[in-house]
């Protein structure tokens, strides 16, 4: 009870001493919110959002779960993804995954957990399709390391890939989309993702995300390169087009 009564105290001399440096700053905080910012994040006790980024209540909209996963049947993250988007209008969608994850630990680990096991099972996915990469890696840190960051770029795609994010670039609108991983060992946001901002930004997340390419700056435009041109996916559309019994594919307009 007594650690208890500690945030009880410790809310109200925050709350004193925001209103000797502004009288008026609850006032105007509960006037409105606009934030800038959705923020995805897991919900480990050691990354607290607010603190990690510098903001101030107001400034960050948030949604955590068990490591930082967006799922299309995870009705709250879906809702709060909407709300976000098309109702706060945010500018930017950031999911921060971290280093030392217990879910990521969990779903590397061989053996079962009950109920989180359903939850974590997209993660699983994640190192069996990254497996090539993965088994390469020596040195287990380093491997626990590149799947928290595999799985961020994973989910950044699950976002790019909701009818959210899509409508919002159809209309033009710019939700950049970033992934980041909070290094708990230096308090440091490494930059795995940035500036995703559309579907073809999006498809060369997709490559990254299974290739194996290591982290750093993804390129902001052009599609992942398909081999040949487009007369070479033209000549392998109607190769299966054939085999199908289809016939040739009509011309594009
Ligand atoms: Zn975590």
């Amino acid at each position: 009870m007594e650690n208890f009564r500690k945030i009880i105290q410790h809310n109200r001399e925050w709350a004193a001493a925001m209103k000797e440096a502004d009288p008026d700053y609850f006032r105007k905080k509960a006037s409105k919110q606009e934030p800038l910012f959705l923020y995805i994040g897991c919900a480990d006790s050691r990354v607290p959002a607010n603190v990690v980024t510098g903001t101030e209540p107001g400034e960050l909209f948030v949604h955590r779960n068990i490591a930082n996963l967006v799922l299309p049947s995870d009705l709250n993250a879906m809702s709060v993804l909407q709300f976000a988007v098309e109702v706060l209008d945010v500018k930017h969608v950031i999911v921060t995954g971290h280093y030392q994850c217990g879910g990521v630990k969990a779903a590397m680990a061989g053996q079962p957990y009950g109920l989180v096991d359903h939850w974590l099972q997209p993660i699983r996915n994640v190192i069996r399709w990254n497996k090539a990469e993965l088994d390469g890696i020596i040195d287990e840190q380093q491997r626990f390391n590149r799947i928290v960051e595999l799985n961020v770029l994973e989910q950044l795609y699950h976002l790019s890939e909701t009818p959210v994010i899509q409508n919002a670039w159809a209309k033009g609108k710019r939700p950049l989309l970033h992934g980041l991983v909070y290094d708990i060992h230096e308090g440091i946001l490494r930059e795995i993702a940035t500036g995703v901002d559309s579907q073809e930004a999006a498809d060369d997340l997709a490559a990254r995300r299974l290739s194996g390419v290591p982290a750093g700056p993804p390129p902001i435009t052009g599609r992942f390169p398909t081999v040949g041109g487009e007369a070479f996916a033209d000549a392998i559309a109607n190769r299966v087009a054939e085999k199908m019994g289809h016939g040739n594919t009509p011309p594009k307009p």
